[in-house]
Parts: structure tokens; C-alpha cells; sequence
């Protein structure tokens, strides 16, 4: 059992200070496994906001930070992965009692793919190279990557040490300056890298965290003229509003928004290894994750089999405390979002969905668990498959053929994951290229790595985060063209 390390301060992080916000407000943070207060942080008001850029413009425009080498910056960068290394049991930790995370995920994936987020990013700080470009003219012309300027990193609760990571560790290799709003429910690993940037060498004002209500201060920090660019995770519906407004002032937005993923289990697929991937693909981090897997699309003669096989599987996958090492599933991430998906299940159910799996929610420890759920015979418009449901339940659906399974993958608004299960080459290079979304697993589900390029289509967003992208995304090219004539 992880035992609880000392967390940070629960305060504002504004110019290299802990600070409380301007009008002394606090909130409590909840740890969904038990319904108690876990911590607690400062409310930040949109004072703390224009602090919080003021800080980040100055220290932009001071150029300790963007007057670095990308040499330099990826020396402090590659630090950050280090200290990050020494404290992933804090980390670990805090993801845990924040998000309800069984806290061998969040120490094996969450907090790893953090540190290998850094470490990718740092190498390419060092290769943030322009071009010369051959002309007729009588002038020598060549590009310079530079920084944008001041970033705001608004992050959603699911993913924060992840999300904050694919955001901040690109911005900071590029030589922009922070001011990151975690989200409200989830914000105790944003403390903490404040810590850990300022311990690796990171300039004060050259990271700054903000804590307080995204509704209440999501407008201000977007519309803000002192930033540059918006870097935005979280749901369709708000990334809409972020991306209009900050289209008032141009600012670019990089928006990572929801999903509601197909899996395609062909006939020819290796059973053993799709059900794997199905079952992975919906209970990971209890479902809330944005290329889930929640809507499994089975070729006809398997549709009963499989069934059966989830029937038997999924109550065996250990759902429990998120504290104990053997813990797989753990708790949803709020009562809100326990109350969002039991409603959605009850009306399934209400409607003639048959419950292959659980269906109801559980009593363990006063927190906010629900069982894993599979649901069968609902139509493809029905909206527990239509919409994204965001907890650990999964829809079934047969198909008759590969090209009507396409079309039920791609009959979604969103477009960030899809997936196959097939034992077929030809067919796994047809249907992925078929498939509308920013990624395709075939044989698999969620396999990502900081250097495979991620992001949705349609209503899944805008832009690409890891990968070489993930830097573009937080440079512009400036062209200079130097007459040669005397
Ligand atoms: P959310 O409600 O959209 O919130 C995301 C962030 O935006 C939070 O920090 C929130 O602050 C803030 N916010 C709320 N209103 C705002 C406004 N008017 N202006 C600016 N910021 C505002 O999303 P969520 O419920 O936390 O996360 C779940 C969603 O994120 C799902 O739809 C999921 O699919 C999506 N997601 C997408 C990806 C991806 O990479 N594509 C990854 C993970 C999650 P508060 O917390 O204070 O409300
Ligand atoms: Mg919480």
C-alpha cells in the first residue's frame, strides 16, 4: 500500500512564489476513492490571472529563458525529467488521491510517460533549427524558428500530469514562458512541477500554475492580449468557446478535445489478443480517457461468443482501491461524473440495452465507484453509443461487413481514435486508412509514446501534440532576407 509523501503547497505559483490568491480563497480537493478531503488549494481570482502573465510576459520579454540556447534549455529540460524520476512517488501519489488512479498505472504510465515527454522534448530543444531557402533574389534568405511568446495551458482532470506534460514540456523547449490552469478537480501534480521546474533551473515567472475555476477565469486567460497561444485539453463544448474567443485576438490554439472511439473485432482477428484490447481500451483510468475504446462494433458470427467472453471477463478485472498495487479500475474521477454515467446507463437500460456486465454503482470506501459495464442491442443512434460516455462502459454492436463497419466507426461527430482487431495485413491497411481519426491501433488499444504524433479530427480538435509536431506547435517561422548587393 502507497503511503501518503509530504504534497507542496496548495497555493498559487506566480513569479517564483507560493502565493494565496487575491482574496483568500480556498477549495477542497476531493479524493474520489473515499469522498474526503484530500488537500486543499488556493481559488484564484482574475487579479491572480493578470499576475500570473504579467509574470510570464516579463520574464518572456526579460529573455532569461527565450534568450537561452535550445542547448541550455534542453540541459535544464532533461534535468526536469531527473527530478521528476527522484519524486515519481509523489507524483504517483498525488495523481492517486487527485484522480482516483490505481497508483500502479499512475506511477508505470501516468508518471513515465510524463518523464519520457521531457526527455523527448529535450533532445529536440537542440534541433530547433530554421532552413536557408535558394532564391533568384539578390539576397541570402533563411528562416529562425522562435518562441510565441506567453502560453496558457488550460488541462482537464483525466490525464493531468500527462496533459500539462504534452503541453508545457514543448512550450518551455521552445523558449515560451507558462501559465498553466490545471483543472479544478485535479490539480495537486501541477503544484508539484512547479517545484520541480524551479528546483531544475527554471527561471521564476517562467512557469506559473493558477488554480481556480475554469469557467470563471477560462475567458479571461484566453482573451488576455499578453498571451500568445492557447494550448487546450478537455471537452468539445468548452474547447468551441476557448477557440472562438481566442479567434478575437488570433492567438493560435492547439485544442485536444473528446472522443468516442470504435474497436472493430473482425472474425479473423486473434480472439485472445482483441479481447485484451477491448477490455483495456474501456477500463483504463475507469474510462475517462479520450481514446477510449467505449464502442466495440463485432463482425456477426462472433457478436455471441464475444459477448459471452465479456460476460465472464470483465467482473473479474479488480476494481478496488486505487492505493493497492494489485488495484486495476478504480473509482470515477467526481460525483459528477459517478452521477453523469449511472444516468446515461439507467436510461440504456430503460431503453432495452442488455446488461452482458454490471449496470449499477458500487459501494466501496465512500467513493465514487461504478461497476464495469457491458451493454448490448443498442442501436447506432442510441446516445450511450452515440456520445461519449466517459466511465467504464462499454457498448456492443454487430456488423455484417468491413465497409458498414467503417461507416458505423466513422458515424461519430469526434475523430481522435479508432481502432481493429484483424489477423488480415491487406485488411489492417484498407480499414485504417479508412478510419476518420488522428490515430488507428490495429491489434492493440492506446499504445502512445511522446515521439507518435497525437490529436484528433472533426469535433476531436485541433493540431497534434507529441511527436516532432508537438515543437511546431509552439514556434513561428520568422523569414529574414539579407540583400548580398554593396
Ligand atoms: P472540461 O470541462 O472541458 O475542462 C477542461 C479544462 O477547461 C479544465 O481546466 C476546466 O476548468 C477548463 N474550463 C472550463 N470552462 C472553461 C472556459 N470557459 N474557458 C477556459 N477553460 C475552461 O473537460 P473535463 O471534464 O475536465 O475533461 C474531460 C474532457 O476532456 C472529455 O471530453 C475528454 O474527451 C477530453 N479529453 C481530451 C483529450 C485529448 O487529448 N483529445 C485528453 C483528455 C481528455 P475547471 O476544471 O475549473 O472547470
Ligand atoms: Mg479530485
Amino acid at each position: 500500500m502507497a503511503t501518503a509523501p509530504k504534497l507542496v503547497p496548495g497555493k498559487l505559483f506566480i513569479n517564483g512564489e507560493w502565493r494565496e490568491s487575491s482574496d483568500g480563497q480556498r477549495r477542497d480537493v476531493i479524493n474520489p476513492a473515499t469522498g474526503e478531503v484530500a488537500s486543499s488549494i488556493a481559488w484564484a481570482t482574475a487579479a491572480d490571472v493578470d499576475a500570473a502573465v504579467a509574470a510570464a510576459r516579463a520574464a518572456f520579454d526579460k529573455g532569461e529563458w527565450s534568450g537561452l540556447s535550445g542547448r541550455e534549455r534542453s540541459r535544464i529540460l532533461l534535468r526536469v525529467s531527473q527530478i521528476m524520476r527522484e519524486r515519481s512517488d509523489e507524483l504517483a501519489y498525488a495523481e492517486s488521491i487527485d484522480v482516483g488512479k490505481p497508483i500502479t498505472f499512475a506511477n508505470n504510465v501516468d508518471v513515465n510517460t510524463a518523464i519520457e515527454q521531457y526527455e523527448y522534448v529535450a533532445s529536440m530543444a537542440q534541433h530547433l533549427d530554421g532552413a536557408t531557402r535558394e532564391t533568384p533574389l539578390p539576397a541570402f534568405a533563411f528562416t529562425r524558428r522562435e518562441p510565441l511568446g506567453v502560453v496558457g495551458a488550460i488541462t482537464p482532470f483525466n490525464f493531468p500530469l500527462i496533459l500539462s506534460s504534452t503541453k508545457i514540456a514543448p512550450a518551455l523547449a521552445a523558449g515560451n514562458t507558462v501559465v498553466h490552469k490545471p483543472a479544478s478537480d485535479t490539480p495537486l501534480t501541477a503544484l508539484i512541477m512547479a517545484d520541480i521546474l524551479t528546483a531544475a533551473g527554471v527561471p521564476a515567472g517562467v512557469f506559473n500554475v493558477i488554480t481556480g475555476s475554469g469557467s470563471g477565469l477560462g475567458d479571461h486567460l484566453v482573451g488576455h492580449p499578453d498571451v500568445n497561444k492557447i494550448a487546450f485539453t478537455g471537452s468539445t463544448e468548452v474547447g468551441q468557446h476557448v477557440a472562438s474567443l481566442a479567434g478575437q485576438t488570433l492567438k493560435p490554439v492547439t485544442a485536444e478535445l473528446g472522443g468516442n472511439a470504435a474497436n472493430i473485432l473482425f472474425a479473423d482477428a486473434d480472439l485472445d489478443q482483441a479481447i485484451g484490447a477491448v477490455i483495456s481500451g474501456f477500463v483504463f483510468n475507469t474510462g475517462q480517457f479520450c481514446m477510449a475504446g467505449p464502442r466495440l462494433l463485432v463482425e456477426r458470427p462472433l457478436y455471441e461468443t464475444v459477448l459471452g467472453i465479456l460476460g465472464q471477463a470483465v467482473p473479474g478485472v479488480p476494481v478496488g482501491d486505487p492505493l493497492k498495487p494489485e488495484t486495476v479500475i478504480g473509482p470515477l474521477s467526481s460525483q459528477v461524473q459517478l452521477e453523469k454515467v449511472a444516468g446515461i446507463v439507467d436510461a440504456a437500460i430503460a431503453r432495452g440495452a442488455r446488461v452482458v456486465a454490471g449496470g449499477k454503482r458500487m459501494e466501496l470506501n465512500g467513493g465514487f465507484y461504478y461497476e464495469t459495464t457491458v451493454l448490448a442491442d443498442l442501436p447506432n443512434d442510441d446516445v450511450a453509443v452515440a456520445e461519449e460516455t466517459f466511465g467504464p462502459v462499454l457498448t456492443v454492436q454487430p456488423f455484417d461487413t468491413e465497409e458498414e463497419a467503417i461507416q458505423m466507426a466513422n458515424s461519430t461527430p469526434y475523430g481522435l481514435a479508432a481502432g481493429l482487431q484483424t489477423g488480415n495485413i491487406a485488411r489492417a491497411h484498407r480499414v485504417s486508412a479508412a478510419l476518420d481519426a488522428g490515430i488507428v491501433w490495429v491489434n492493440s488499444w492506446a499504445l502512445l509514446d511522446p515521439a507518435v504524433p497525437f490529436g484528433g479530427v472533426k469535433a476531436s480538435g485541433w493540431g497534434r501534440e507529441y511527436g516532432p509536431e508537438a515543437l511546431e506547435a509552439y514556434t513561428r517561422t520568422k523569414s529574414v532576407v539579407i540583400s548580398t548587393q554593396a
